[in-house]
């Protein structure tokens, strides 16, 4: 599978990492599905509330509205476009998931409120000056978990 992240999104995240510093943050993905096994990610929320360094903690009652917004501005084109799963920053250690991060993906994954048959984690890093580093990770109800590619559209 492969996640294709777009400039402006790369420069959302750039410019929320930046501002987090040492601290996680996170929040939602939510993409569209434009070929067979392709989704690009076309929006993102970020958490104001921040985590500590080392741990990020989803707020459900933050992702909602801006969930709902997605969908009327999409048209309600579930197929097309949908919540895609979740992404954080690690800022002091490796952009890849660690115990905790597989743990909490598999409860979204399993989570009947979620109704996806996957969630995809997005692991970002601030890589110098206005560049991002990251991993995806794709998690399914079975508890099977696997990488993707991620595609960042390149900045001229
Ligand atoms: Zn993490």
């Amino acid at each position: 599978m492969k996640i294709h992240l777009p400039i402006n999104i790369q420069q959302k995240l750039i410019q929320a990492l930046e501002k987090a510093r040492n601290y996680e943050i996170g929040g939602v993905l939510m993409g569209e599905h434009f070929a067979e096994a392709e989704f690009r990610i076309v929006d993102l929320t970020v958490q104001k509330q921040l985590g500590s360094p080392m741990f990020f903690t989803r707020l459900v009652a933050d992702i909602v509205k801006p969930l709902k917004r997605f969908f009327k501005r999409t048209g309600y084109n579930y197929r097309k476009f949908n919540y895609l799963g979740e992404w954080h920053s690690h800022p002091t250690f490796p952009p890849v998931p660690s115990q905790k991060d597989i743990q909490s993906m598999q409860e979204i994954v399993t989570d009947p409120d979620t109704g996806a048959n996957f969630v995809i984690l997005l692991i970002v890093q601030l890589k110098g000056e206005q560049k991002i580093e990251g991993t995806v990770t794709t998690f399914l109800k079975d508890g099977k978990f696997f990488k993707c590619q991620l595609i960042t559209e390149k900045m001229i």
